[in-house]
C-alpha cells in the first residue's frame, strides 16, 4: 500500500513518514499544497494524509480539486484542535476522516488501516484467504495458525494481494502501489518476490494469470 503525506511542519512530516514506513507502507511526501496536489493528481495512492493549513495552497482547496477531477483515494485530513469548522469543511470537500492535532501516532495508524480496508471492501482487521490469515493491526501473517516470517517487501506484496483478493492485479499496478516514487522500479523484482512468497505460503494460492498479472484466492473464494 502506498501513501502520500502532505504536511508542511518538517518534524511532524518526518514523524508521520517514519511511523508509516515502519508500519510497512511505501510513503511519498510533500511539504506544500502545490506539490501535494500534483502528486495526488498524478500518482495512484491507496490513501492520503493531508494537512489543512498548508503554504501555497490550503488543504481544502487541494482536496476539492482532486474530487472535482474524480480522484477517489481515501483522504484523512489533519486539523487544528479547536477548528471544528475545518472538520466540517474538510469532510464536505471530500475527506473520509480527520484527526485533530496534536494526535497520537497510533490513532493515525488505526484510521489509515480502517480507510484502506474499507476502500478495498473489508470490514474486519483480519483478512482471510483459505488457510492464510493477515492481521492488519499486527502485520502478522499465519497459515493454518502458524506464523509465517516475511521480509518487509514480501509483506507489502502479500498485504496488497490480500486486500484485493479474488481480483487480477497486474505487475505494473503492484509496482505503483508497493514502492515510493524514489524506488528503482523494475518489474522483474515483482516476479522474484512472488516466487519467494510462494515458497512461504501454500504455493497454489497466488495464481499467475498469463499476460495479466497475479490473483490471490480465486480458488479459495469459489470453495
Ligand atoms: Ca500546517
Amino acid at each position: 500500500m502506498r501513501l502520500l503525506v502532505v504536511e508542511d511542519d518538517p518534524d511532524l512530516n518526518r514523524q508521520l513518514v517514519s511511523a508509516l514506513s515502519d508500519a510497512g507502507y511505501a510513503v511519498d511526501t510533500a511539504f506544500d499544497g502545490e506539490e501535494g496536489h500534483f502528486l495526488g493528481d498524478t500518482e495512484p495512492y491507496d490513501a492520503v494524509i493531508l494537512d489543512i493549513g498548508l503554504p501555497q495552497r490550503d488543504g481544502i482547496s487541494v482536496l476539492e480539486q482532486w474530487r472535482r477531477d474524480d480522484r477517489k483515494m481515501p483522504v484523512l485530513i489533519l486539523t487544528a484542535r479547536d477548528r471544528w469548522s475545518d472538520k466540517v469543511a474538510g469532510i464536505d470537500a471530500g475527506a473520509d476522516d480527520y484527526v485533530a492535532k496534536p494526535f497520537h501516532m497510533e490513532e493515525i495508524l488505526a484510521r489509515i488501516r480502517a480507510l484502506l480496508r474499507r476502500s478495498t471492501g473489508h470490514a474486519k482487521n483480519e483478512i482471510e484467504v483459505g488457510p492464510l490469515r493477515l492481521d492488519t493491526r499486527s502485520s502478522r501473517v499465519t497459515v493454518d495458525g502458524a506464523p509465517v516470517k516475511l521480509t518487509s517487501h514480501e509483506y507489502r506484496l502479500l498485504a496488497y494481494l490480500m486486500h484485493h483478493r479474488g481480483r487480477v492485479v497486474s505487475r505494473s499496478e503492484l509496482i505503483e502501489h508497493l514502492y515510493d516514487q524514489d524506488f528503482d522500479r523494475d518489474s522483474n523484482t515483482i516476479e522474484v518476490f512472488v516466487g519467494r512468497l510462494r515458497k512461504k505460503i501454500p504455493s497454489g494460492l497466488i495464481e499467475t494469470v498469463r499476460g495479466l498479472g497475479y490473483c490471490l484466492g480465486s480458488i479459495a473464494d469459489e470453495a
